[in-house]
């Protein structure tokens, strides 16, 4: 492992200040950034612990929607009696999310930022990829592309975000909140992670040294709900999740959100879908026609095309709960 120098933080304004230098990292739970650490996808030079900088642990009411630290742990966020009664989505995708130990240790601030499980982006040895070394290709178009990404995805990558919070906080439309020696912001959670158009070596939109302290949820939504597909019942990484929150008035939909998950490098909203539930019946055969007009920019890889009906699938159990819920 790369030397690294280690300072723990006292202090908001002391963790900026330590993070001015150059390969500086933050450090919250350490359940990634010491893996990557250990296999190389990231050597800093310089750690500075935020793990207890004061009141980034607290959840607390704003108005009609909550703040939630960003060191607040995964599972005090989804066993939250507020998170839990008008937030079940994002409980849910937490309770979904990892092992119990590592919920106990991993923050809610860290989760949005760890980075695509690619096979090829956490291998050992040399291999191209764009993500690791950049210029270097994609060995994912043409290889092992079974659990990778089906929407926004272009020839210099194909992983996709595997962040299960993260898909229901872009079906809530949080905001993350940062802070930075520039001055901090309020980064929409659809728009944090960023696509391999823009990018391909990138992962999301903040700066070097920009600190998440919170995340911030709007109005309550009770009728909301995850659905995570995987390959065994715990501890594993979704094929494909959905996240769902609608509202119903006079006996048909009139507001939907619906959000996938590992199907890009960012959580997936399918707008036109949204849009297409408006005034319907909860039901109604009209609903499955909806939801499937949210995939018209769906595209396969080689090894990929069942993701498409499983997540169409599964965007439609998430709806189902949500209207169910509440
Ligand atoms: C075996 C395993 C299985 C997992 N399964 C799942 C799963 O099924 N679903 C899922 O969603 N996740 C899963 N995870 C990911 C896990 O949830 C994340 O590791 C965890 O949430 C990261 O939080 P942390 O506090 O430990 O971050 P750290 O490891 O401390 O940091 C991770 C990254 O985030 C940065 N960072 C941390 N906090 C901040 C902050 N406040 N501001 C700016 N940058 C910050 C760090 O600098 C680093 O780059 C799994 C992880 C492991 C190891």
């Amino acid at each position: 492992m790369h030397p690294f120098t280690y300072v723990r933080a006292e202090s908001l304004p002391s963790a900026l200040d330590s993070a001015r230098t150059e390969d500086t990292m933050f450090l919250a739970g350490g359940t990634e950034l010491l893996n990557w650490a250990r296999i190389g996808i990231e050597s800093p030079s310089h750690l500075v612990d935020i793990g207890r900088l004061p009141r980034l642990h607290e959840i607390t009411s704003t108005g009609d929607g909550l703040h939630i630290g960003a060191l607040a742990r995964l599972n005090d966020v989804a066993q939250d009696p507020r998170v839990e009664t008008s937030y079940p989505v994002l409980s849910q995708s937490i309770l979904r999310a990892a092992s119990a130990q590592l919920r106990n240790l991993a923050t809610i601030g860290g989760n949005p930022v760890q980075r695509t499980r690619c096979p090829y982006f956490r291998s050992n040895g040399p291999v191209a990829c764009n993500k690791r070394v950049p210029g270097s290709g994609c060995a994912a178009l043409h290889g092992a592309n079974e659990r990778l990404a089906i929407f926004g995805w272009t020839e210099d990558c194909v992983a996709v975000q595997p962040s299960d919070p993260a898909v229901a906080l872009a079906c809530l439309d949080a905001e993350i909140i940062t802070e930075h020696v520039d001055g901090g912001r309020r980064i929409p959670a659809t728009e944090f992670h960023t696509l391999p158009a823009e990018d391909p070596s990138a992962h999301n939109v903040l700066r070097p040294s920009e600190l998440i302290t919170g995340i911030e949820i709007g109005a309550p939504a009770p009728k909301s709900a995850y659905v995570k597909v995987r390959e065994r019942q715990s501890y594993e990484f979704a094929l494909v999740s959905a996240a769902a929150v609608v509202e119903v008035q006079d006996g048909v939909i009139s507001r939907a959100r619906l959000a996938l998950g590992s199907v890009a490098l960012r959580p997936w909203r399918l707008y036109d879908a949204e849009q297409a539930l408006v005034g319907l019946r909860p039901g109604s055969p009209e609903v499955m026609d909806a939801v499937t007009s949210g995939f018209s920019a769906s595209r396969p890889l080689s090894s990929n095309a069942y993701k498409i009906p499983l997540a169409r699938n599964t965007a439609l159990r998430a709806l189902e709960l949500a209207l169910e819920a509440g």
